[in-house]
């Protein structure tokens, strides 16, 4: 996995995914296969973890096979994900997926896909409507697949991006491949999660759009960014001051919330 020579980034790597877990806990480990993730990621896209799994539960009761939700109108869908953001773009996206899945595969069982490198995988997914190089990547890494894939939104970017851990302009869509490229040939799809988990609680917490909280950053003896005066820090677009400080982690924790990218 690694091909970047510089030495002092690639050693800084481990150490920060042993902080992230120390501070932030361990990533969920899932065992949803990857049709579940992949579904369950669409639906509760942009909304807190137990906001989405509740409704998702309640339109697998609703819908208790795939083939009936893929036959399901978008009306009716539409009426179920009520405090959903964006819920009827949502609800005429989910069976469009299924029914491309069954166009795609036939039927709709994506363990197939385990029989595929994780490149192959990942474009296989970013090919159905609607998933996002992003939520191609946390499905690989957050379902049954189990997947060294590194999902990176715009919020997990910020880290990376200040932390120097990719090239500068890269895209989002490179980040995840950058950031694994420049880490020990040792990072199993378990380490990659808990670096990813650890990421998004950092960006959440501590690493903001406006002025991150360098002060109180975990990651801070290990950022380029932290000892610059806030004019010469990496700003993105929006948020304020960041001063917020997620609840230390008690074990395992909740799982990985993909943003949309
Ligand atoms: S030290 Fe500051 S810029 Fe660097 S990762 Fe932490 S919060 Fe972000």
């Amino acid at each position: 996995m690694q091909t970047s020579l510089d030495f002092d980034r690639d050693s800084a790597l481990p150490r920060m995914a042993e902080i992230l877990v120390l501070t932030f806990g361990k990533a969920r480990r899932h065992t949803d296969d990857a049709l579940r993730q992949l579904i369950f990621m669409t639906l509760a896209e942009g909304e807190a973890r137990s906001v989405g799994l509740a409704v998702f539960e309640q339109m697998r009761r609703r819908y208790p096979n795939w083939r009936a939700l893929s036959d399901a109108s978008a009306d009716d869908l539409t009426g179920l994900f009520v405090g959903l953001a964006h819920r009827r773009r949502k609800a005429e996206a989910i069976p469009g997926l299924l029914k491309a899945i069954e166009a795609e595969s036939g039927g709709f069982d994506l363990s197939f896909l385990a029989r595929v490198s994780t490149d192959a995988a990942r474009r296989w997914l970013e090919k159905l409507p609607g998933v996002s190089h992003t939520m191609a990547s946390a499905v690989l890494a957050f379902s049954s697949l189990n997947r060294a894939a590194l999902p990176v939104d715009r919020a997990s970017a910020r880290p990376i991006r200040r932390l120097g851990l990719c090239a500068e302009g890269a895209p989002l869509s490179a980040l995840g491949r950058q950031v694994l490229e420049r880490a020990p040939a040792s990072w199993d799809a378990e380490i990659v999660a808990d670096f990813s988990y650890g990421l998004s609680r950092l960006a959440a917490g501590y690493c903001g759009p406006a002025r991150p909280d360098c002060e109180g950053c975990p990651l801070s003896t290990l950022c380029p960014q932290a000892a610059r005066p806030d004019s010469q820090v990496i700003a993105f677009p929006g948020g304020q001051h960041q001063r917020r400080r997620p609840a230390p982690a008690q074990g395992p924790t909740s799982g990985h919330g993909v943003k949309a990218s």
